[in-house]
């Protein structure tokens, strides 16, 4: 069950990681929800084992707080407050690497990455996702995504430009056109987004010179129902939140291409728009689905009961990218936060486990409830069975944002080694 850290210590730059030398190291893909929270747990667990090497591996030198990204498309916060550099969380016991990651070489047991090769014991895969267009025509390019900050910035500052080319247009149909953003899915980033520009909106345009009725926000879904799998209490409290922001909610509505001139629907209706926002699902990587890892659905990769990829024991997957299945429901757990928190515990449990020669832990998920913020003083909640909507729910996402960024930043205490 144990593998041996053959020499592994902490990777001194890019080139001392691609050696040989650091193959028995943990290697941990992607700083984002999942894996930071494996490197944060993992840095306190190895505390007694000073010659295992952590490192992790991301694109950005900075961890992105994804569930606050509505807020900063909606113009309430800024881009760089989403952003948290990772060397304010990691103990010096981790080795950060920024690089791209680009491919893997499976039998090599190397991540192939911008800075050379690096060579795993274990490898942690927790690449997150990406937007999953569902081949629709025309969507990728036609519409924004919001995804990262970069993405949640890009969409205020068009709704921004959109707004001035309204006030600067003379026909009413036309401003009316500029001004109204459309929002592609009704889920809860859908919701989250739709909820914050409706609140947003009316101010901004009078500090546009338009008036403050003049803007729209639709949001546009495929299925019979906004944040479908939730209870009908919470749905039924959803609309009506909306509905009271004006947000102009269309469900059984398909959209079958994205054009020039708007959102073609599959009944042949036109939605028209000046800003469209695409939040309708995501699927794994690219570079997940070209690597050879079994996957299913949306490309997601599959797992063991221990959340590592199926035939491959020396790697965990965890987050978005990793397709894992709730025993009690038989259903794959959603892209959520929350679930990959979870999954970055166990994985770290079981690397620390597998070091000490102990049984692996099976993951169980623990919902600990549903929390959606819908505009910027409300939103609906559904935890332990108890459906709530209004101030309270925003309160309670507020505090859930908050406790998260105390914990990232706590957990760097963890670590003996640092102190
Ligand atoms: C707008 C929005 C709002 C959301 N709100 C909520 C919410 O309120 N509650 C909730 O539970 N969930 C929410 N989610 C879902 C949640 O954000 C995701 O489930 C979560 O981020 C998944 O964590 P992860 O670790 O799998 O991936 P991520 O957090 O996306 O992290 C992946 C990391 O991998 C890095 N990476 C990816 N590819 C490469 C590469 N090739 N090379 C180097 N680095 C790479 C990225 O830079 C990133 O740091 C929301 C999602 C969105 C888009």
């Amino acid at each position: 069950m144990s593998w041996s850290p053959a020499g592994a210590g902490p990777m001194e730059d890019a080139v001392s990681a691609s050696t040989a030398e650091s193959s028995g190291q943990i290697v941990v893909a992607g700083a984002g929800y999942a894996g930071l929270h494996v490197a944060l747990r993992l840095t306190a667990k190895l505390r007694n084992d000073p010659e295992m090497g952590l490192a992790l591996v991301d694109r950005h030198d900075y961890h992105q707080v994804i569930t606050e990204l509505p807020r900063v498309a909606g113009g309430t916060r800024a881009a760089d407050a989403v952003r948290i550099p990772v060397q304010d969380m990691l103990a010096e016991r981790v080795r950060f690497v920024q690089t791209e990651i680009t491919g893997f070489d499976l039998a090599g047991r190397r991540l192939l990455t911008g800075a050379g090769p690096i060579g795993w014991g274990r490898l942690v895969l927790a690449l997150g996702s990406r937007p999953n267009d569902f081949a629709i025509p025309g969507l990728a390019q036609r519409a924004l995504s919001v995804y990262s900050a970069d993405d949640a910035e890009r969409v205020w500052a068009e709704v921004s430009k959109a707004l001035m080319s309204a006030a600067a247009e003379t026909d009413p149909e036309e401003q009316r056109r500029l001004a109204t953003v459309v929002v592609g899915g009704g889920g809860a980033t859908g919701v989250e987004l739709a909820g914050e520009l409706a609140e947003i909106l009316p101010e901004a345009a009078t500090g546009h010179g338009l008036a403050p009725g003049r803007p729209a926000v639709r949001l546009i879904e495929a299925g019979p129902t906004i944040l479908a799998g939730s209870s009908p209490q919470l749905i039924d409290k959803a609309t009506r939140i909306l509905s009271d922001l004006g947000v102009q909610v269309r469900t059984n509505a398909a959209i079958a291409a994205a054009t020039e001139e708007g959102l073609r629907l599959t009944d042949g209706q036109l939605v028209e728009g000046g800003v469209f926002v695409w939040a309708g699902g995501v699927k794994a990587p690219e570079l997940v689905a070209d690597s050879g890892l079994p996957t299913g659905h949306n490309g997601r990769v599959k797992v063991d009961r221990y959340l590592r990829v199926l035939d491959h024991p020396d790697i965990y997957a965890a987050g978005d990218l990793a397709s894992v299945t709730d025993p009690r429901t038989g259903h794959v757990l959603p892209p959520l936060a929350q679930v990959a928190l979870e999954e970055g515990e166990t994985v770290a449990r079981n690397l620390d486990a597998e070091l000490s020669g102990k049984p692996l832990e099976a993951f169980t998920f623990h919902d600990k409830g549903f929390v959606v913020s819908v505009g910027t003083r409300r939103g609906v909640a559904d935890i332990a069975g108890i459906t709530t909507g209004g101030r309270l729910a925003h309160l309670l996402k507020d505090a859930i944002e908050w406790e998260y960024r105390q914990s990232v930043t706590h957990l760097r205490g963890w670590d003996p080694v640092a102190i």
